[in-house]
């Protein structure tokens, strides 16, 4: 092998440009030559592509988004979209592709492989719905924004006997909000994956106003049946049910930046060295991940289309610890 390409797909993670910086420089370790793609499968299908040295990728350890910019391309989930991106790829004499993104990148990633071209996945979202990897680039920072906003909420709402909505990110999946409540010491916890009935949370918010807490606080998935405003809305029809004031606040994408931690640098360095690694090997068609504590390599077909279940004993320890 000689040039590989890399790519940040779907929504920015942060640790992104530490798992691009991995598989710069251990490529270039391999002695192959790493383009960099711009703008995801967006910049693919136009062939934006730019040669990164080791220096190129010098100072982005520390840095939140994805120094290739990232983007969602509706063209790449088509025949014609991805034909032109594998001429784009050959035409730049590329080899083999690495895509660091969520579940909709590595299933563009699985289409890539499908049509003949070597490529593996690295396993980056906030959202850490990829089956495949236990944790995902990304997941750990933003909860830890999630939970510094959440005990700010709580001393305010505390302070004021209120009830606070927090709504968290993670699309479809309820990972991200299953553990900033639990790790926030939430009231309740909503998500996707388990049905909302708006009638028993008011009933649950109730309960601990009756129990003497000073504070309701409730963490809402933005994928979620009934998301914040949702229930705001349900909620101020008869606010006067729950005990508390109400108020709500939507992080939204402020938990996608910033400077990623200690625990995303080093898991998204090692996975991104270990795509090479994989690719050193032969390997292709594969995610890179991570499970029980060590990299792991799934087949794409068994990533693409498919999402990770929320743990259930998890859900009921979200309830059992709210009392
Ligand atoms: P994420 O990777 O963060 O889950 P998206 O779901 O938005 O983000 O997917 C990123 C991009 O991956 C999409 O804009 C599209 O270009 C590509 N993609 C998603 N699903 C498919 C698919 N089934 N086939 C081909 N490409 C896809």
């Amino acid at each position: 092998m000689k040039r590989i390409a890399v790519l940040t797909s779907g929504g920015d993670a942060p640790g992104m440009n530490a798992a691009i910086r991995a598989v710069v420089r251990t490529g270039i370790a391999q002695g192959w030559e790493v383009l960099g793609v711009r703008r995801g499968y967006a910049g693919l299908t136009y062939g934006e592509m730019v040669p990164l040295g080791a220096r190129d990728v010098g100072g982005i350890l520390q840095l939140g988004g994805t120094i290739l910019g990232s983007a969602r391309c509706p063209e790449f989930r088509t025949e014609l979209g991805r034909q032109r991106a594998l001429r784009a790829l050959r035409s730049h004499g590329v080899e083999a592709l690495v895509v660091i993104g969520g579940n909709g990148s590595q299933a563009g990633a699985y289409e890539v492989f499908r049509m003949g071209f070597p490529v593996v996945g690295v396993a980056s979202t906030i959202d850490n719905d990829l089956v495949g990897s236990e944790i995902t680039i990304g997941v750990d920072t933003a909860l830890n924004v999630a939970l510094e906003a959440i005990d700010r909420l709580k001393t305010t709402a505390s302070s004021h006997g209120r009830a606070f909505l927090v709504e968290v990110m993670g699309r479809d999946c309820g990972y991200l909000a299953l553990m900033a409540g639990i790790a926030g010491g939430a009231e309740a916890v909503v998500v996707p994956e388990v049905e909302t009935d708006p009638e028993a949370l008011a009933q649950e918010m109730h309960d601990a106003y009756e129990r003497g807490k000073s504070h309701a606080l409730v963490v809402v998935a933005e994928g979620a049946s009934y998301n914040a405003s949702r229930l705001a809305d349900y909620f101020h029809a008869n606010e006067k049910r729950l005990g508390f004031e109400l108020r709500v606040t939507i992080l939204g994408h402020v938990q996608r930046g910033g400077a990623p931690g200690a625990f995303d640098r080093l898991l998204a360095t090692q996975l991104g060295a270990a795509a090479v690694d994989a690719l050193a090997r032969g390997e292709q068609g594969v995610l890179v991940g991570w499970v029980r504590g060590e990299v792991a390599l799934t087949p794409l077909s068994e990533v693409a289309g498919r999402a990770k279940a929320l743990d259930p004993q998890l859900l009921a320890l979200a309830q059992v610890l709210a009392r």
